[in-house]
């Protein structure tokens, strides 16, 4: 299904990003599993794509940081050649009110999240408006439709793109490739363990499926939208979320 396709996912080495890369890599992608500093895990999930015959490349890059990625970018060219598919997935939370908030823990998060989206696409760009059909996915957050207390900073990145997403579909349309964006609602990973559990409690029960989100409900709508499947889909934001209204 994605046989030949160069599938380049940010913040591969745990949670979402992981579920996403293996989720490819199962399909026939030539997969890069970025990471920034977990290594080992990278390598891992790399390992396993390919233990089940796929093809895979842990390469570290800090997304916030330009020259990284563009570095990354030149090795997945020698590597595989041009990229196909970019999913923008890495993204951290630094969760504190707004009167506690201080402008670095704004900056931190708009760097990766907002940022590391800009550089990443950036240095994939090219490839992806001369792909047959090249493609771009924006995993942004049910925050970013709802705002969540405590989380100012992440909710106006993951708000953001939607514009961005909406704006690259409207530029990439004449060439045939797509942009989209994933909005999760929440999801196990070590992102959401980071939340007290009564905080937790109180989200479950806004969830009319009664659960979190697993992984494998992420992946494979990315990996829908990675596909040919998703031809004729641009400019749009599909809600993972287990029925939460937004
Ligand atoms: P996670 O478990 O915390 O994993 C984050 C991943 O991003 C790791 O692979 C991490 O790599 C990577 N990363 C972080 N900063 C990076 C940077 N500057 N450069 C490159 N990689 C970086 O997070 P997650 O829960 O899977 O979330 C993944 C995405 O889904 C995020 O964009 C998040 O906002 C979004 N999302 C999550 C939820 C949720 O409930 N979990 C819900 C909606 C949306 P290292 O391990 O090397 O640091």
């Amino acid at each position: 299904m994605l046989e030949n396709q160069t599938c380049v996912v940010t913040g591969a080495s745990r949670g979402i990003g992981r579920g996403i890369a293996e989720e490819l890599g199962s399909h026939g992608a030539n997969v890069v599993v970025n990471y920034r500093s977990s290594e080992a895990a990278a390598h891992e999930v790399a390992d396993e794509i390919e233990a089940e015959g796929g093809n895979a490349v842990p390469l570290q890059a800090d997304v916030a940081d330009q020259d990284e990625v563009d570095a990354m970018a030149d090795r997945v060219a020698e590597l595989y050649g041009p990229a196909d598919v970019l999913v923008n997935n890495a993204g951290i939370t630094i969760d504190k009110k707004f009167e506690n908030m201080t402008k670095d823990d704004w900056e931190t998060v708009v760097d990766v999240n907002l940022g590391g989206v800009f550089n990443a696409t950036n240095a994939f760009f090219e490839d992806i408006k001369a792909a047959d059909e090249g493609r771009l996915v924006n995993i942004s957050s049910v925050v970013g439709q709802q705002g969540n207390y405590g989380q100012a900073n992440y909710a106006a990145t993951k708000s953001g793109l939607f514009g961005f997403t909406r704006t690259l579909a409207l530029e990439l349309a004449s060439t045939g490739s797509t942009a989209n964006c994933v909005a999760p609602g929440f999801v196990e990973t070590d992102m959401l363990e980071e939340v007290p559990e009564r905080v937790q409690q109180k989200i479950l029960d806004r969830i009319p499926l009664s659960r979190f989100a697993t992984v494998d409900d992420v992946a494979g709508i990315v990996r829908f939208l990675a596909s040919r499947d998703s031809s004729y889909m641009t400019g749009q934001v599909l809600a993972v979320n287990g029925g939460m209204e937004w």
